[in-house]
């Protein structure tokens, strides 16, 4: 293995599995489109891709600690299908969710203005639906990193100490509802027709399992384009400054149009995590955020005294503007 490491191959296959996983889900979800059942095949495209990030994990882990943690990888896996069924059932909701919202509302929705290009190629639509929708997806992340009110959902998220493939789905529904509500209102109003909605899940749904996943991916020129793993680790990083950064959900452009993009020419961190504490059971974390006990422990302090100032660091490549560095709990 550890020659293996050091070989050409393995660079190359690190370059090759961003672009190679992004490019199969994508031609995946376009048979998927295609068939009657579109929403059940494009959940077996996207537990084929969960599948083939799982056995990368395994074969090229970017964080062995986070492979390593007690051994258990896939015992992990099936103790979570046994006992923690709500991680998975998240995980599939924060799939298809916004899919399965666009299915049903948008034929019966009808937008009083007709401004968006049915003419264009759909490769083109996409695109554009992509930019728009990132646009919703970025200030609802951002909000919820800089609104103590939000971040009560938004830390359940951030309360993972390693990033895998798993986490991806952990998101509160509350959470998920304002990312939903803030990236579709904008296209139901420009009249995007379905298809534009079902792409643009389908690139959420494949760059969300890449982002997460513990591979020691190469990414390359793709970190100043889309969400990679590498610039989404910096995002989980306990130190304030390293994780208020890299909001964007699929595409970086609004962070670098509003300054919070973040990419210092060193190893992402793998010290990940919150300061405050979330339940243990699933039911727990749905109800936490919901009582004011319950969100003194998600913020880890009283709010009465959140008074933090700002904390500037001076990264590497000082790309942190002090917009990225709001009073958040993530230290
Ligand atoms: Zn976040
Ligand atoms: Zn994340």
């Amino acid at each position: 293995m550890t020659s293996f490491h050091g070989s050409r191959l393995y660079v190359f296959i690190s370059y090759l599995i961003w672009p190679g996983i992004f490019a199969g889900g994508l031609v995946g979800a376009y048979f998927a489109f295609q068939s009657p059942s579109r929403l059940l095949w494009f959940n077996v495209v996207y537990f084929s891709v969960v599948a083939t990030i799982a056995l990368f994990e395994r074969l090229m882990p970017y964080e062995q600690t986070w492979l390593k943690r007690d051994g258990e990888t896939f015992n992990d896996i099936a103790h979570t299908l046994l006992n923690k069924g709500g991680v998975q059932i998240a995980a599939a909701i924060g799939t298809s969710f916004p899919i399965a919202v666009a299915i049903t509302a948008r034929p019966a929705f009808e937008s009083p203005f007709h401004l968006w290009p049915t003419h264009w190629p759909m490769f083109f639509q996409a695109i554009l639906g992509l930019i728009v929708a990132e646009f919703g997806l970025y200030w609802a992340h951002r909000l919820a990193h800089e609104k103590l009110s939000l971040w009560r959902f938004h830390a359940l998220h951030h309360s993972v100490e390693r990033l895998w493939v798993i986490n991806t789905g952990r998101f509160h529904v509350v959470d998920s509802l304002i990312k939903i509500v803030l990236s579709q209102i904008p296209l139901y109003l420009l009249d995007a027709p379905l298809p534009v909605f079902l792409w643009i899940g389908a690139v959420t749904a494949f760059v969300g399992l890449l982002t997460h996943c513990n591979i020691d991916v190469r990414t390359g020129v793709l970190d100043w384009v889309f969400s990679t793993p590498r610039l989404h680790r910096w995002h989980h990083s306990k130190v304030l400054a390293e994780g208020n950064t890299n909001y964007g959900e699929n595409l970086v452009l609004w962070d670098q149009i509003f300054g919070t993009f973040f990419n210092p020419p060193r190893p992402s961190s793998v010290d990940i995590g919150i300061t405050g504490k979330v339940a243990k059971s699933f039911w727990g974390q749905l109800v936490q955020p919901f009582s004011t006990k319950g969100y003194r422990q998600i913020i880890g302090r009283n709010p009465a005294k959140q008074a933090k100032p700002a904390v500037e660091v001076e990264a590497a490549s000082g790309e942190v503007s002090a917009a990225a560095t709001p009073a958040v709990p993530a230290e």
